[in-house]
């Protein structure tokens, strides 16, 4: 590793659940008990192909992100091999963050322990709620009980960088049901909560309930109500909010998912992952047969791919950027990548945001209001 060394995150699917919940509709199947071995060998030849291309652009991982899916569902055995093939084949930077998803229904304290054990640093359980009936409604398998005990068998188990998920606009849910969730999330005091807004999923059984009238989605004011509650309590609870959805005590930000909003370079392994290497953006294949057939050819299961180039890679850059609260779109890194000046790039858009009281123009960034973080999708259209 050198001195110029840049850095790249590599994101592993593991597109496999024990059930299909009511509102998902991520690339996983329903119905597993583990991960096959012939898939994790899959993921690992698939990583064979790039790690040849990664050491001769002389990039060091900088995070290793499990994913899915269902994660857990992995043996350590197998989350062992993954993660040593990853670092056996590409160097590693030395603070490497290496973080697993989780459920609470497939979490017990010696997998936990083992896990730690094959390598991982951080772990994401996703609670969704402490409500047991927001749980219900959503088809999650575990209750507010499992999720307590998970997360303290984490803690158990010498887990020091502990991120929860939790969302708020569920059907049915009654006013202050979803804060006061929250606010059991932060007693059990995690390093890290995102804390985000459930979208409708089209062809989802929950959107199929709520187009039949047996669900009832909380209207936009009641969402836009919870959601600065929630802030300002995490707020008050010493989490830096540093994406729109993402809330960290100081130094546990999630390196992988900002390497994502800051446009690092990120090679995704598995069916259906994405990655992003060198201004390249490619999906892969989301039919498992044809996954396999391909990465056990010797072969990129790569199913679309485009060059992100000029104009709209300056916007792609500037929306995610404009996700970041604090950071923003500062002009000194966007002249030294793109070679251009965001302010001249920007300036309609720019006018047009302030003018809408969206965003704020500073002398060396430009960052949303609070008004521009609540309504993003509005900057996010005007910059792209
Ligand atoms: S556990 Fe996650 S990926 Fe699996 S079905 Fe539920 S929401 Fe989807």
């Amino acid at each position: 590793m050198s001195r110029t060394t840049r850095p790249v995150g590599i994101y592993i699917h593991i597109p496999f659940c024990r059930r299909r919940c009511n509102y998902c509709d991520f690339l996983s199947t329903g119905e597993a008990t583990g991960v096959p071995n012939e898939y994790v060998d899959a993921l690992l030849s698939e990583w064979g192909l790039w790690a040849e291309t990664l050491r001769r652009q002389d990039l060091g991982v900088r995070s290793i992100y499990v994913g899915g899916g269902t994660p857990s569902l992995l043996e350590p055995l197998q989350l062992r091999r993954l993660i040593e093939g990853v670092r056996s084949a590409v160097p590693a930077m030395p603070d490497c963050e290496i973080t697993m998803e989780s459920n609470p229904d497939s979490l017990d304290a010696a997998r936990i322990r083992a896990y730690a054990g094959a390598g991982i640093n951080r772990l994401s359980v996703g609670v969704q709620s402490f409500n047991d009936c927001a749980l219900e409604r959503l088809g999650r398998l575990h209750d507010s009980a499992g999720a307590d005990r998970a997360l303290q068998q984490a803690r158990e188990a010498g887990i020091h960088n502990l991120s929860l998920d939790l969302m708020y606009g569920l059907p049915g849910s009654l006013p202050g049901e979803e804060v006061a969730s929250l606010r059991h999330a932060i007693e059990l005091s995690p390093e890290h909560i995102s804390w985000y807004n459930l979208t409708l999923a089209a062809g989802t059984p929950l959107a199929m309930s709520v187009a039949e009238g047996r669900e009832v989605m909380p209207d936009d004011d009641t969402v836009l109500g919870t959601m600065r509650e929630g802030w300002s309590l995490l707020a008050e609870s010493g989490f830096e909010h540093y994406e729109i959805s993402n809330f960290a005590r100081p130094g546990f930000v999630s390196q992988h998912n900002l390497g994502y909003w800051l446009f690092t370079d990120y090679v995704g392994l598995g069916l259906g992952a994405s990655g992003f290497v060198s201004g390249k953006r490619w999906t892969n294949v989301s039919n498992m047969a044809v996954y396999l057939a391909a990465v056990l050819g010797g072969r990129f299961p790569v199913e679309s791919e485009e060059r992100l180039e000029g104009r709209f890679r300056e916007g792609e850059y500037a929306m995610l950027r404009m996700r970041l609260p604090g950071a923003g779109l500062d002009f000194a890194t966007f002249s030294e990548l793109f070679r251009d000046d965001a302010q001249v790039v920007f300036r309609e858009a720019f006018a047009r945001l302030m003018g809408d009281g969206l965003i704020s123009v500073l002398e060396d960034r430009a960052v949303c209001t609070q008004k521009g973080l609540e309504l993003n999708n509005l900057v996010a259209g005007a910059l792209i």
